[in-house]
């Protein structure tokens, strides 16, 4: 049985307390590891190291902090099949989306806000005659990073990194339910000479150490990615603290099928949109409106698709559709998959869990499943599900699309799939959402500002934005005139 631990000051260590909680393998249902669950004494202990590092390393030029980044992001590079492995255990996705999107991504983060932070500069003002202003970007000392279980290194890399590559030092917290891969990656920090208390990591569950990592008054900046009832309750305890915070939260994304888009393409991708990754991408399309002309044709071949899709362990290569991450999340999947039925849906595809065969008998698996039927106000398609579940609805009119499209509290990512130009840009302009795709899904530039609207989120990652998260501009204006 492997034991987590912490990663503090540059070392591995047990939490203070002794106390540790199961980590479980979705495919198998079996304890196969074991979590610090840390609390207040790590923390504080995580705090001291932090600010005792953070000036050296604010202080370490540009080129020399993107140089140990960037080593880092080639020790991940070599290490990609064990990572991989690794995700697609603790997690349940397939190993093959495991090395081609997360850690695949996990390096490009790194390695991306590495190469930003040495061509990141401010702006100065002139004042004409009279004066200029120029404005200093400093890191804000200590942030703390909270990331969640669904692209687990994907996500706790791509706060870490622009906070790191900008000078801060970072207490960072990765979901208490995959905590696999940000463990062994504090092993490559080691490995890539990152020095001590630059980064710390600290496992354990949201009220044992995320709680109090986003009070503690020393952290002046929270990252947070995961549900929106967290990112509400992180606001209200640090309301009076003054802290910046970063809110990226849950999605209930929409998908709009006009009737003329290149069909086989769309169905391909709608398809990818709804179930990559069992559904469990924050980005993900679940709620997928098709232009009443092709709704039967769209709806057969869309159909036919899932069904194709190949359920197994996530641990062979032609999987493609692992586990849910946990017991608990499969449960609450499968009771939204009875409460449309209840709300008048009917499954076209899908519905069950899956018992597999062997290894994986105990495993948390469910079809991919479609429903159609429903109301846009139902239930089903107001609350974020989060797994392998997608409706399918028809629509007339391009403004009835973005009224339906628009028709929830979240507004993260959408997708609209159209050869029409015109309506292109109209429907893009019009959709309540911090992403629009038009005839692609998931296609990532980093440089872009990502973050949702609404219920979804409050803040932009990415790029420039991140960057300008955690620093603090200061204005120095010098008269001359
Ligand atoms: P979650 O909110 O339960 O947990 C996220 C993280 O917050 C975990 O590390 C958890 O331990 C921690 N946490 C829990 N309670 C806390 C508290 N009171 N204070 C501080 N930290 C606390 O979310 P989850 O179930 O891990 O992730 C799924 C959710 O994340 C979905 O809603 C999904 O849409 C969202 N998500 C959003 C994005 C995005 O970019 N907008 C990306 C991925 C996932």
């Amino acid at each position: 049985m492997q034991i987590i631990k912490n990663y503090v000051n540059g070392q591995l260590l047990d939490p203070f307390a002794g106390q540790y909680i199961d980590n479980v393998e979705p495919a198998t249902g079996q304890v196969y590891s074991k979590i610090p669950n840390s609390d207040e004494h790590d923390l504080e202990q995580a705090v001291v190291a932090a600010e005792h590092a953070q000036k050296g390393w604010a202080n370490t030029s540009n080129e020399k902090r993107a140089a140990i980044l960037c080593r880092l992001a080639d020790i991940i590079d070599a290490n990609a099949d064990m990572l991989a492995e690794a995700e697609a255990i603790d997690n349940g996705k397939p190993i093959t989306l495991a090395k081609n999107v997360d850690i695949y991504r996990a390096s490009a983060n790194i390695r991306f806000f590495a190469q930003a932070i040495t061509q990141f500069s401010s702006e100065s003002h002139a004042m004409e005659v009279v004066a200029i202003n120029y404005t200093l970007r400093d890191p804000i000392g200590v942030v703390g990073c909270i990331s969640p279980w669904n692209l687990p290194l994907y996500l706790f890399t791509w706060k870490i990194a622009p906070a790191l590559a900008s000078g801060n030092a970072v207490i960072a917290k990765p979901s208490e339910i995959t905590p696999m891969t940000a463990f062994l990656f504090s092993k490559l920090c080691v490995e890539a000479g990152l020095p001590d208390g630059v980064l710390n990591i600290l496992h354990g569950t949201g009220p044992s150490i995320g709680g109090p990592l986003t009070t503690h008054p020393k952290i002046k900046a929270i990252s947070f990615t995961g549900g929106t009832a967290t990112g509400a309750q992180i606001t209200k305890v640090t309301a009076g603290m003054f802290k910046k915070l970063s809110l990226e939260l849950g999605g209930k994304n929409p998908t709009l099928v006009f009737a003329d888009c290149d069909f086989e393409d769309t169905v391909n991708n709608v398809v990818r949109a709804a179930f990559s990754n069992q559904g469990q991408i924050c980005l993900c399309g679940s709620r997928i409106y098709i232009e009443r002309p092709i709704y039967d044709k769209f709806k057969q071949a869309f159909i036919e698709q899932v069904k194709q899709i190949k359920i197994g362990d996530p641990l062979e290569a032609d999987t493609q559709h692992g586990a849910l991450v946990s017991k608990a999340h499969m449960e609450k999947v499968l009771s939204y998959i009875e409460l449309a039925q209840e709300e008048g849906g009917t499954v076209l595809t899908g519905g069950n869990q899956v018992t597999l065969e062997g290894r994986c008998e105990n495993g948390f698996f469910v079809e991919p499943t479609v429903i159609e039927g429903l109301t846009n106000h139902c239930r089903t398609n107001q609350e974020e599900i989060f797994g392998p579940v997608c409706t399918i609805m028809p629509f007339d009119t391009d403004d009835e699309a973005i009224m339906l499209a628009n028709g929830t509290e979240y507004g993260l990512a959408s997708s609209v799939w159209t050869n029409d130009l015109k309506r292109a840009h109209r429907v893009a302009k019009e959709i309540e959402a911090g992403i629009v795709w038009i005839n692609c899904w998931l296609l990532r530039d980093l440089r872009t500002p990502f973050g949702g609207v609404k219920s979804s989120g409050v803040g932009r990652e990415g790029g420039l934005e991140a960057l300008r998260f955690f620093t603090e501009a200061k204005n120095v204006c010098v008269k001359y005139g």
